[in-house]
């Protein structure tokens, strides 16, 4: 009966559907004892007048559940026919749910019952798992109780062995956790609220390490097997330009990760680092230092960005840093075409050209290199791994590569989506630079930003205005920029004020135009979408308004910031807002006053969004945790993360007799879990 029942699972599926809270049938509420800000109550009593009352979508049932201290109104909008037939009047029940008041009294909205049984009186707790419904169950009738049965069966005919230990005992002991079968025993039928709190931190920590022991197997397999090439020595190039091009004094953290790199890339495996820093931090001179690492040992480099105007500017950029060096540098991007795109192949074919910067779009389609040896990708955390496994897979030996991203992820994330990369952080900007102020203005108040503009641009300076691009309707933002524009111009009239404005739908040309009058001085004013997020770099502008603040999440905000205060002046950024915000809303511009570090402000979106929203992160089948949570467990998943790192560099294999229940487990697992790579 129990096989049959269990046809659509397998034990193991069963064991792993843990209960999302457990209830305590000695806990009994007096209805009496409900109040406004009680939320979820349980109580007994009888249940009467069922009724179905009101019609079309306000049909519902309602009853009255009655105990010595009063009466609950309870009510159901779904499901009338199920409690119809279910329920009975006159009998006892034992009832749980979250409460409101509704029109002064008690109400409870699709409440959980069941016949009511006295407890045991026995003082004891007596903890009865809820669990959540899923698709899989409804389709089959399957309600949570009766899943509570099956898996109480179960469990009853589990011996320990069937659940025997994965972890390694010593860890299992010095972290003092529950054995894994109780553990299991436990987070279903705990003995106690103790018991289940035990139960619940060793199953989370066993989630995070077995992903940290994956991960950093993978990582360790890509160092040994995948061949690298080479870059053994630091050449002319690097030196010369270090010596006499470079215009500052490099920070601290530049020059750590430039060593990192160098190391990494001296030793015969494929570097596949991820660098993050914040923006503003230098992130494109460790990709030109790298690059003419490259270079100096022979190899071509390559270096990606995900749109045009941002492969624009770094071609002009390092161009004008490359000027009296003897390195060939091309732009490749979709807008160059005819007798100068075949020059650009052909060159890049023979090794006449030793950079090229483009879209990757571009890049990844059409371009075959003489001999390519590191690829940087710009601003790019957007890409699942999987997507960067496949990138450049076709090479015989793959380029070293060199994933930058300006929108930092917090550390635990990190750790889990990409632990499986190499990983440098940049957490130190150039020196002089001031902190942009941050403020949150109101609609009505717009006159008197326009004048602090105004300000601003009379003391030479430049300004964005910023409108947001609403994917879902693409007309309605085009038409509030166009507004938008009209209503910049109305502040700021010609021929006083120039202003360029760039959106989406523009011509790759015309964008450019106006974007380089921009960068050139030209305009004092931009105008524009979220096209300019990513990495557009003048250091003149100080000001950014942000138009509709509230529709953009944090991390883009905080992107777009980036555009200001990256000169020597002070740099202010206005976050205009209706009065009509989200709470949600309203905690993102929050903490865009308080904080410019990125890194805080990464931590607290993760907060708020959960990490299945995070960009890049959704097909990321590392963070498919069933307990543990990054953003709850962080301290857990680092001690995760330091014993896994410190187990796989003592023993490789796993084969050590201590390691051997693990490595058991995880080829276990290997079928179920196609990226955990373990031989
Ligand atoms: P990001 O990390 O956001 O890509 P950039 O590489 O665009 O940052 O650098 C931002 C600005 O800081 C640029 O104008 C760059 O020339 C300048 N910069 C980079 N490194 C240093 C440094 N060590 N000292 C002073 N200025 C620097
Ligand atoms: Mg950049």
């Amino acid at each position: 009966m129990l096989r049959k029942e269990l046809g659509i699972f397998t034990m193991g599926d069963l064991l792993d559907h843990f209960p999302n809270r457990h209830i305590d049938k000695t806990k009994v509420s007096r209805i009496a004892d409900i109040r406004p800000d009680t939320e979820y109550i349980q109580v007994a009593g009888i249940l009467r007048n069922m009724q179905v009352i009101g019609d079309k979508r306000a049909r519902r049932m309602v009853a009255v559940l009655q105990d010595e201290s009063g009466l609950l109104e309870l009510a159901w909008f779904q499901g009338i026919s199920w409690v119809q037939k279910t329920l009975v009047e006159g009998q006892r029940y034992l009832v749980f749910g979250r409460t409101g008041f509704f029109n002064g009294k008690a109400q409870m909205v699709h409440p959980e019952l069941e016949v009511y049984v006295p407890a045991k009186a026995d003082g004891k707790a007596y903890l009865e798992p809820v669990y959540p419904a899923t698709e899989k169950l409804k389709a089959r009738g399957l309600n949570g109780r009766q899943l509570g049965k099956l898996t109480y069966q179960l469990l009853s005919q589990v011996k320990p062995d069937d659940l025997a230990e994965n972890l390694p005992e010593d860890i299992c002991r010095q972290l003092q956790l529950m054995n894994r079968y109780e553990a299991y025993s436990n987070i279903h039928f705990p003995v106690s609220p103790q018991a289940y709190q035990d139960a619940l931190k060793r199953l989370k920590f066993e989630e995070l390490f077995m992903s940290q022991i994956r991960l950093n197997l993978v990582r360790m397999e890509r160092h040994q097997a995948s061949r690298g090439v080479v870059f053994e020595k630091v050449g002319t190039l690097f030196n010369e330009f270090y010596a006499h091009h470079l215009p500052f004094e490099l920070t601290g953290a530049q020059k750590r990760v430039i060593r990192e790199i160098r190391t990494d890339t001296g030793k015969g495996h494929q570097m596949n680092r991820l660098l993050q820093g914040d923006v503003g931090s230098g992130k494109t001179m460790v990709a030109l230092l790298s690059m003419l690492l490259a270079a100096d040992n022979g190899y071509q480099s390559c270096m990606m960005a995900p749109t045009e105007i941002l492969a624009q500017q770094h071609y002009a950029g390092l161009k004008d840093l490359l000027k009296d060096m003897p390195v060939e540098i091309a732009l490749l991007t979709g807008s160059v075409k005819g007798a100068a795109r075949k020059r650009i192949l052909k060159g890049l074919l023979e090794d006449s050209i030793h950079f090229v910067v483009g879209t990757h779009a571009v890049i990844e389609d059409v371009v075959q290199f003489k001999n390519l040896g590191l690829v940087v990708v710009d601003e790019q955390h957007r890409f699942g791994v999987a997507q960067r496994a496949r990138l450049w897979e076709k090479a015989a030996i793959p380029p070293h590569v060199l994933v930058m991203t300006a929108t930092p992820i917090p550390r635990t994330l990190a750790m889990t989506a990409y632990g499986d990369l190499d990983y440098s952080v940049m957490d130190e900007l150039p020196p002089g630079r001031q902190p942009i102020t941050t403020v949150h203005r109101y609609e009505q108040a717009r006159a008197s930003v326009m004048d602090f503009v105004k300000t601003e641009i009379s003391k030479g300076r430049q300004a964005y205005f910023i409108y947001p691009l609403i994917e879902e309707s693409e007309k309605l933002s085009y038409e509030d920029l166009m507004q938008g524009y009209e209503q910049v111009k109305s502040f700021f009239p010609e021929p006083k004020y120039r202003i360029s404005m760039v959106h989406g739908r523009q011509p790759a040309e015309q964008k450019d135009t106006n974007m380089q009058r921009f960068v050139q001085g030209d305009t004092q004013i931009m105008v524009s979408t979220t096209v300019i997020e990513v990495g557009v770099n003048v250091p003149n502008a100080t000001v950014m308004v942000i138009e509709s603040a509230e529709k953009f999440g944090l991390s883009q905000l905080h992107q777009l910031r980036g555009r200001v205060g990256r000169g020597t002046e002070k740099s202010f950024c206005i976050l205009l807002t209706g009065s009509k915000a989200s709470r949600e809303a309203r905690e993102r511009i929050k903490i865009m006053c308080a904080t410019n570090d990125g890194f805080k402000i990464a931590e607290k979106d993760l907060e708020i969004r959960g990490p299945g929203d995070i960009d890049g992160t959704r097909q990321s089948g590392a963070l498919n945790f069933k307990v543990a949570s990054i953003v709850n467990d962080k301290e857990l998943l680092e001690l995760a993360r330091n014993l896994a790192e410190k187990r796989c560099e003592e023993d490789p294999t796993l084969d050590m007799a201590k390691n051997l229940q693990l490595k058991k487990y995880l080829r276990s697992q290997k079928r179920k879990n196609e990226w955990g790579k373990i031989s």
